[in-house]
């Protein structure tokens, strides 16, 4: 799925509880709300400036589901990561770590599961999820600490991606890049 709009720079809200926020900071902050809104404009008529973040909120989400990370994979130290766990432990609390992020390759794959066993006594259970944004509305993580949980995972995002600051006009830059001439764009809309 592709999209004609070429924005040119962040949407930053004017009103509403994240006035002076840019769209961009909440793709890491609450990609609930991003989720929402898109879903709160598309069926409604819209006035000029409403259309114009509604298309800016669809390119957000499209381009958030091709990101490429800049971490290497700690198994192989040759590819780069694409996927990371989330481990669940007694009580429900959960745990991801840059340790237990892994490439495409089964081999890897498995080398992180064997880690993940050997360094988790009380293991509960574990997931993989790629680093598309759509992760970060995963129902992995259960009702109770939601919002911590997704805080563990945003951070982690942000290692893979290298953006330890999230700044309006590097954070548009992050999601402007395109991945089509090296194959590596995926276009997946999410399910929302
Ligand atoms: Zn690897």
């Amino acid at each position: 799925m592709t999209t004609n709009y070429k924005p040119i720079g962040p949407y930053i809200l004017l009103n509403g509880k994240y006035a002076g926020k840019a769209l961009e900071q909440l793709m890491f902050l609450d990609y609930g709300y991003i989720i929402w809104k898109y879903k709160f404009l598309k069926y409604r008529i819209l006035r000029a400036e409403e259309l114009h973040e509604y298309k800016h909120l669809r390119w957000l989400i499209i381009q958030g589901q091709s990101r490429q990370s800049q971490e290497i994979c700690p198994y192989c130290m040759k590819n780069l990561v694409s996927c990371f766990f989330v481990i669940s432990g007694s009580y429900g609390k959960l745990k991801v770590s840059s340790n237990y992020t892994v490439c495409a390759d089964e081999i890897c794959h498995e080398k992180c599961i064997q880690k993940i066993q050997h360094q988790n006594e009380r293991l509960f259970d574990f997931v993989k999820l790629p680093f598309r944004f759509s992760s970060l509305r995963s129902n992995t993580f259960g009702i109770r600490n939601f919002k911590e949980h997704q805080r563990m995972i945003t951070k982690l995002f942000q290692i893979a991606f290298r953006i330890p600051v999230l700044r309006k006009d590097k954070l548009f830059q992050f999601f402007s890049e395109n991945y089509d001439e090296i194959g590596k764009q995926i276009y997946l809309f999410p399910r929302v």
